[in-house]
């Protein structure tokens, strides 16, 4: 039986795949392990996790943030969106976003014409940008019961690399639906766990803290399916997948989705080479007791906490751009701006899923001498 009924489906049966394991920080309230499951019923693969959606509220609320730019890196949506937008909606269509994160979408939606866009977030930073911006917004959860004066209201409604995140994603879709106007088009993005082993991202870590749900094509459309929701359209951007989904208001067919499973398999069959590869050379630093800024205080950390030497390396501090973990403490060590190593020079461990390039920049404008990237 599994600890958490399947999200795309309700069944109760799955198949353990993976156990994956993290030293998380207590304060996190997040369970150190949990497994890679796939349901007996649909096939979707999912994290079997004892977490709570109290868990889940509560680090979001104050152990990682989507509020501002440091975090959430999603210029592009409006390019990746654009041929979607002007084929479904007008310039005076009803939108709204649900996590509208740090409102680049809505800013660019207002820029680009469209007149009626409305954000909803639960972070009250979130919705202070919006309106500051000229923006409709709400503080919302996506699990919050739909206000009367919402429902049947939208001709668009986007929901953006949000869905991965759920405890219940059905409960999400539900509202968006009942949002929707009839014939009214939903837009969703997630990872397409059916192609991340095209990802050869060397720290690309799609078994994280919070990422809890598995996304294909397929199993996107069953879970949508049971709201009544029929899809209309679909872009990819390397492993990112865009679909857009008609409000019919009939519910329509479950599919078995047997891809996700096979490349989920192969996915951690591929990465255990470099993590022997990556545990070699963390056992090396701590040998030559090499004093180390580990850049990134992520999931990925957490992994390398619990599966490497890394806990035993002479650290003097981890570096973070995201602001909200700025200044904090993690396992006792302190977290400082990435600009801390302009004062402080030391080799520097990146363990960060931004681009690699992107933070070799950042440190080399610093003048560090010595960066070790888990390449
Ligand atoms: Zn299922």
């Amino acid at each position: 039986m599994s600890k958490r009924n399947c999200p795309v489906c309700g069944g109760r049966q799955s198949k353990a795949i993976k156990q994956i394991r993290m030293k998380i920080p207590s304060d996190y309230r997040l369970p150190e392990t949990y497994g890679v499951a796939a349901c007996e019923n649909c096939g979707f693969v999912y994290a079997d996790t004892s977490a709570s959606k109290e868990d889940y509220d509560w680090y979001y609320a104050h152990c990682n943030f989507y509020g501002d730019d440091s975090k959430d890196d999603n210029s592009e949506r409006y390019e990746m969106t654009e041929e979607l937008l002007e084929r479904f909606f007008q310039k005076d269509s009803k939108l709204l976003e649900l996590g509208a994160g740090n409102g680049r979408f809505e800013v660019a939606l207002k820029r680009n014409g469209y007149t009626d866009v409305t954000g909803t977030d639960p972070s009250a930073e979130s919705v202070a940008r919006l309106l500051n911006e000229g923006i409709r917004a709400y503080a919302a959860s996506i699990y919050d019961e739909v206000h009367k004066e919402e429902m049947g209201k939208y001709d668009g409604i986007f929901l953006f690399e949000v869905a991965e995140h759920l405890l219940f994603p059905g409960k999400g879709v539900e509202n968006a639906a009942k949002m929707l106007k009839k014939d009214g088009v939903f837009i969703i993005s997630v990872p397409d766990y059916s192609q991340i082993g095209a990802d050869k991202s060397p720290v690309a870590n799609y078994f994280n803290l919070e990422h809890i749900n598995y996304f294909s094509e397929k199993s996107l459309n069953s879970l949508l399916a049971r709201f009544g929701m029929e899809r209309v359209a679909q872009k990819r951007y390397g492993v990112d997948l865009v679909q857009a989904y008609r409000k019919t208001g009939s519910v329509g067919p479950m599919e078995k989705d047997t891809a996700t499973e096979t490349a989920v398999c192969e996915y951690f069959g591929q990465k255990r080479e470099q993590e022997e590869r990556v545990k070699a050379l963390i056992a090396e630093l701590r040998a030559a007791k090499t004093e180390l800024f580990v850049w990134g205080t992520g999931s990925y950390v957490m992994s390398l906490f619990a599966t490497t030497d890394l806990g035993q390396c002479n650290i003097k501090g981890f570096l973070d751009n995201n602001k909200i973990k700025q200044g904090r403490e993690m396992f006792g060590l302190p977290i400082y701006p990435p600009s801390y190593l302009k004062e402080e020079g030391a080799a520097v461990l990146v363990c960060s899923m931004l681009n690699g390039e992107c933070i070799k920049e950042q440190i080399e404008k610093m003048h560090s001498e010595v960066c070790v990237f888990l390449a």
